[in-house]
C-alpha cells in the first residue's frame, strides 16, 4: 500500500521509515500540507495521513479526494478541526485522529514547570544577570513532598499528572466531574473551590469548552492561597490572562507555569520579531516567576513515534475494510 503523509516533520521520519521496514507499505513523506493546491500529490495513494492547522479547505478538496478513491484521512493529531467532517460524510471520507499518545509527555512537563516555579529558578537567574547571588530569604523553597497539589481535570493527562505528583510523595487532590476510578489511588477526590483555596499547586487539565473557558479569573486567583502556583498545560483560554497579569503583579499568587496561551496561534510554532508579539505575552515573560513554553509539553520521542504509528496503521486498517477505535464520529 502506498501512502501519503503530508506535513511530515524532521522528527517524524525516522519512526516513518521504521513502520514501513515493519509493515512492508510505502509511505511518501511530503513536508507540504494538504490543500487544493497540494492535493495532486496524494494521486495514486491508497491513503492520507496529514499534521496541520489549517483547514484543508473547501468541499471541492473533499470531492477530489473521494474521485481520486481516497478512502480515509488520518490526522496524527488529537485535534481535527481543520478537517470538514460534513464534506468526509458527503463524500465517504472515513476520519482518524490520535486523542491520545503519551499523557506521561505533558505530564512531565507540567512537573517541570511547577518544579521550576517551586524552586525560584527565574528568579534565582534573573537576580544573577544581575550580579546578586545571595541567599536571599524571599527566595527559600518548600520540598514537593509538602505540597498540596490541585489536579483539575483527572483525564488521561491529569492522571498521569496525578501519579508523579503521588509518587514523590505530594499530597494529591482532584476534581472532575466523571470521576475516572483508575487514576483513584493518586488522588482525594474534591470539588473546585476546596482545590483552589487550598492548593500550593494547581494543575490544569480540563478541555476548553463553553464550560471551563476563563475558569480561573478574578475570583479564582483572589481566593487562592498567596505561595499558589498555577500549572496550565491544557489550553489557554482556561485562565483569563488578563486577570493572571494582575494576581501575578499584586502577588496574589506566587508564579505559572503556561505551556499554552488563549491567543498562542499567532506566534506559537512560528518565527515571530519579539516586538510584534502581543502585550500580554511581553508582560507575562518579564516575569521571572512566570515560566512559558511554545505548547511543545507534547513533543517527545514518544510521543512523536506514537502519533507516526497510530496514525499510519489506522489509514491501512480503513484501506483493508477494518475498523478502528480512532475513528471520528462524522
Ligand atoms: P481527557 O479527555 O482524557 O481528560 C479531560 C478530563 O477533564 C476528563 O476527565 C473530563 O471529565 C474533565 N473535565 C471536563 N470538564 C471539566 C470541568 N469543568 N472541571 C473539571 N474537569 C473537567 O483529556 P486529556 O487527553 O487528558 O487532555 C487534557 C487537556 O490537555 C486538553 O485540554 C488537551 O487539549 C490538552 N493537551 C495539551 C497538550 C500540550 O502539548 N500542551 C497535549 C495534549 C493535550
Amino acid at each position: 500500500m502506498k501512502i501519503i503523509m503530508y506535513g511530515t516533520g524532521k522528527a517524524e521520519r525516522e519512526y516513518v521509515q521504521d513502520w514501513m521496514k515493519e509493515t512492508g507499505n510505502e509511505v511518501e513523506m511530503v513536508s507540504d500540507q494538504l490543500n487544493a493546491q497540494t492535493i495532486d500529490l496524494a494521486k495514486g495513494c491508497d491513503g492520507i495521513s496529514i499534521q496541520q492547522t489549517k483547514p484543508l479547505g473547501d468541499s471541492a478538496v473533499y470531492q477530489e479526494l473521494a474521485a481520486m478513491g481516497i478512502k480515509q484521512i488520518a490526522t496524527r493529531t488529537a485535534g481535527y478541526d481543520m478537517i470538514d467532517l460534513a464534506a468526509c460524510r458527503a463524500n465517504g471520507i472515513v476520519v482518524t485522529n490520535v486523542a491520545v499518545y503519551s499523557p506521561r509527555a505533558i505530564a512531565e512537563m507540567g512537573l517541570t514547570h511547577a518544579m521550576y516555579l517551586l524552586r525560584h529558578i527565574g528568579e534565582f537567574t534573573s537576580r544573577m544577570d544581575q550580579g546578586d547571588f545571595r541567599w536571599n530569604p524571599d527566595l527559600i523553597s518548600s520540598e514537593i513532598y509538602t505540597q498540596t497539589v490541585g489536579i483539575i481535570g483527572l483525564g488521561n493527562i491529569g492522571g498521569a499528572t496525578a501519579e508523579l505528583y503521588k509518587a514523590l510523595g505530594a499530597r494529591v487532590l482532584a476534581y472532575d466531574p466523571n470521576k475516572n476510578v483508575e487514576y483513584a489511588p493518586f488522588v482525594e477526590y474534591t470539588d473546585l473551590d476546596t482545590i483552589i483555596k487550598t492548593a500550593d499547586i494547581i494543575s490544569l487539565h480540563t478541555p476548553l469548552l463553553p464550560s471551563t473557558k476563563n475558569m480561573l479569573a478574578a475570583p479564582q486567583f483572589a481566593a487562592m492561597k498567596k505561595n499558589a502556583i498555577v500549572i496550565n498545560m491544557a489550553r489557554g483560554g482556561l485562565i483569563n490572562t488578563a486577570d493572571l497579569i494582575t494576581a501575578l503583579e499584586n502577588h496574589e499568587i506566587a508564579g505559572a507555569g503556561l505551556d499554552t496561551l488563549a491567543d498562542e496561534t499567532g506566534f506559537f510554532n512560528q518565527e515571530v520579531a519579539v516586538d510584534q508579539l502581543p502585550a500580554d505575552y511581553q508582560r507575562l515573560h518579564a516575569m521571572p516567576n512566570v515560566l512559558i513554553t511554545p505548547h511543545v509539553a507534547f513533543f517527545t520521542t514518544t510521543s512523536i513515534r506514537n502519533m507516526v504509528e497510530i496514525s499510519l496503521n489506522d489509514v491501512v486498517r480503513v484501506v483493508t475494510g477494518q475498523r478502528t477505535k480512532n475513528e471520528v464520529h462524522l
